[in-house]
């Protein structure tokens, strides 16, 4: 049986959870490196505070066995701070994160006043009309490699990307009740 790997430091991995549990799929959290040694078939990275995640996974000697694992191929799947934490740049500038994604970000990307917004977009391979959540989300400025697929645009930016099987949003499907974006992940497990 299928099990996945939440990050459970910091924000919204309980959502996470549930949405697998819905689909039929076992998942564990990870709060410790001791957590991180069980067998796991992929690992989400949820939404929250990206500089305080990252903090986190340094102090607890995390950061660098997540890291070597998905470069090994582990299939991963960020959200919102998630998708900032596997980004290799931001503003141009390497990020001291994950790293693992051949992406330069924006955080924060939409500002105050539009801080958080719904809307559903078409996602390549995905589906059509696919809700979106979007919480101080940040974006994709751009690629930085061939290797990124971008996945959809909205408004003209890019809120998700695949590398290999690496998957990343810049909105939270997991606080919606749309489980197709879960589903497309779970599939990357299975290659
Ligand atoms: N603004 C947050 C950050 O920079 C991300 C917001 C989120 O995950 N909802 O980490």
């Amino acid at each position: 049986m299928k099990r996945i790997a939440v990050l459970a430091l910091q924000g919204a991995f309980a959502e996470h959870e549930m949405m697998l549990r819905q689909l039929g799929v076992q998942s564990f959290q990870v709060r410790q490196l001791s957590d991180w040694m069980q067998p796991k078939d992929g690992l989400i990275l949820p939404g929250g505070e990206s500089t305080v995640q990252c903090r986190l996974l340094i102090q607890l000697g995390l950061l660098a066995p997540i890291r070597k694992d998905i470069l090994e191929g582990l299939p991963v799947f960020g959200t919102c701070a998630g998708l900032i934490l596997l980004a290799r740049q931001e503003n141009g500038r390497p990020r001291q994160g994950l790293s693992t994604m051949d992406t330069d970000v924006c955080r924060n990307a939409y500002g105050r006043q539009l801080g958080s917004f719904q809307t559903t977009g078409n996602i390549q391979d995905v589906g059509t009309r696919i809700p979106m959540t979007f919480i101080r989300a940040p974006y994709v400025l751009r690629t930085l490699s061939s290797q990124v697929r971008i996945l959809t645009e909205t408004d003209g930016r890019i809120t998700a990307v695949q590398q290999g099987s690496q998957l990343a949003t810049a909105f939270h499907p997991e606080l919606t009740t749309d489980t197709r974006l879960h589903e497309y992940f779970l599939r990357l497990t299975e290659l």
